[in-house]
């Protein structure tokens, strides 16, 4: 086994290197690059990406995989082992699908998120409608290419973003959010005629000053800045490479105050997760998050159970006064944490609240599941978001722009990915409730001790990179299967307040 150990390493580390450069480009794109060299940039991305896509469908490699899986037992490293089985798992693609439909795939999610890019702008579903029927005719070929006696249907598109997640797991948690969580939603959003002080939302913040605040919250939140980054993109996001380079960025919009402050305390709960990642990963296949559930379960609880406590802001609003003296004049700490939680029915899933965030995810699931199996024709999806909208977020767009072609997910290929946005905000709930059993998670906060909030997070969740599975990590951090019911409890707690 020795030989193919050392071949699957010595392919690793020239992998690694490009995913390296690949990721170096993508970052520069989103953020430095001037928008005059896309041409340029695309043409030598293309060169790196075919040299890296030859070294991974190298037979050699493969062969390297297939004879370590086939030889599990020999091995003796259980990191190793864990590595070799996802390897083997991906491997599955180029095995089952045939080469040129996936290519034609890849061609056809390529042009995808332009064409909706425009169909959106046009609000003419449409326009897009035959694209989507091919993407998702695809994906139903695929889940009968990929299919096991174990695994079958839209649980192979599911479990491609959320090892182990199916639709007996889902099905179970959104009925749940249905049941629960759709009425209580219903009542709370009727009779909110809070008004809101104009300065809050009337007032220009000026992105200087913003930038200020986000700079203060990295020290808040011990942001390491040695080995991390904040600069600014058009959506924000976290981009991490090792445990030595997680960079994060914010977008400042000089009539909203708020939106930079969550976004950057939301990447940063992705890009301490990635940081705190046990340094022996940064040169396996295993450094990272390990899933996109997991992952946002840390974002969503530094941005929302931490960001937007009240103890958080008896902190820390003094000194954003200090920063906007005059657009926070007479404003209390108590309005400003009330603002901060606003509750309200919206038709745009990323303006969404945390209250009514999952009930927009509930839709798209229903949506793909009906797709997938059969029951829904893309045709009809239009009319179905309408009718899925006004029935669980209580109100009804009257433009697709609004609807169904508000995300760019479909358009890539993603089908199966939304649940996950879900998933993270109640894995958030119970996390944070195991956590408060070991210490008082607000009186940390009240002591500026962020600090030992991190130190838990890494040694119940971050230092496993992407050994255990979402289930594994759950039942590490709170010893205890998933159970939504956290989530439901949380919620209506917070918002019966
Ligand atoms: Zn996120």
């Amino acid at each position: 086994m020795d030989k193919y150990i050392e071949l699957y390493k010595e392919f690793r580390k020239k992998l690694k290197a490009f995913e390296y450069v690949i990721w170096l480009m993508s970052w520069d794109q989103e953020t430095e690059a001037p928008n005059g060299s896309v041409e340029y940039r695309s043409k030598q991305f293309q060169v790196i990406a075919e040299e890296a896509y030859k070294l991974e469908s190298d037979p050699k490699y493969v062969e390297a995989i297939e004879k370590l899986y086939e030889n599990l037992d020999q091995l003796e490293d259980e990191d190793f082992k864990v590595e070799i089985k996802k390897a083997n798992k991906a491997l599955r693609i180029v095995k089952k699908v045939p080469e040129k439909e996936y290519i034609d795939y890849l061609v056809l999610t390529q042009s995808g998120s332009h064409i909706w890019a425009q169909a959106k702008q046009k609000n003419d579903f449409d326009m897009f409608a035959p694209t989507l029927e091919k993407i998702v005719a695809f994906n139903k070929k695929l889940v009968k290419y990929l299919e096991t006696p174990e695994m079958k249907g839209y649980d192979i598109l599911l479990d491609m973003y959320e090892e182990g997640f199916g639709v007996v797991d889902y099905d179970l948690f959104f009925n749940k959010i249905k049941e629960d969580l759709v009425p209580f939603v219903l009542e709370v959003t009727t009779n909110n005629k809070y008004k809101f002080n104009r300065k809050l939302t009337k007032s220009v913040f000026p992105s200087s000053k913003q930038k200020e605040f986000s700079h203060y919250l990295m020290d808040v939140f011990k942001y390491n800045q040695n080995k991390g980054l904040l600069k600014e993109s058009a959506h924000p996001f976290t981009s991490g490479v090792s445990s030595v380079d997680t960079r994060i960025t914010t977008h400042y919009y000089e009539d909203n105050l708020i939106s930079s402050i969550f976004s950057t305390i939301h990447e940063m709960g992705h890009g301490i997760y990635e940081l705190q990642n046990d340094s022996k990963y940064d040169d396996t296949a295993l450094h990272g998050g390990t899933s996109l559930g997991i992952h946002e379960s840390q974002s969503r609880m530094y941005e929302n159970m931490i960001g937007r406590s009240y103890a958080f802001w008896k902190v820390h609003y003094p000194k954003l006064v200090e920063i906007f003296p005059k657009q926070l004049k007479n404003i209390g700490l108590d309005e400003f944490v009330k603002f901060v939680n606003q509750a309200k029915r919206s038709l745009i899933r990323t303006e969404a609240d945390e209250l009514t965030y999952s009930l927009h995810v509930l839709v798209r699931y229903e949506l793909e599941k009906a797709m997938i199996n059969g029951h829904l024709k893309v045709k009809d999806l239009p009319k179905k978001w309408r009718s899925l909208m006004s029935q669980y977020v209580g109100k009804r767009p009257t433009t697709d722009k609004e609807g169904v072609l508000q995300d760019i997910h479909w358009s890539g290929g993603m089908i199966g990915y939304f649940p996950t946005y879900a998933l993270g905000s109640a894995y958030a709930a119970q996390i944070y409730q195991a956590m408060n059993k070991d210490f008082n998670i607000d009186e940390a906060i009240e002591n500026n001790d962020i600090a030992k909030i991190n130190a838990w997070s890494k040694e119940h969740i971050h230092k496993f990179a992407q050994t255990k599975t979402p289930k594994e990590i759950l039942h590490i951090a709170t010893k205890e299967d998933f159970n939504p019911q956290y989530y439901i409890d949380y919620l209506k707690d917070k918002f019966n307040k």
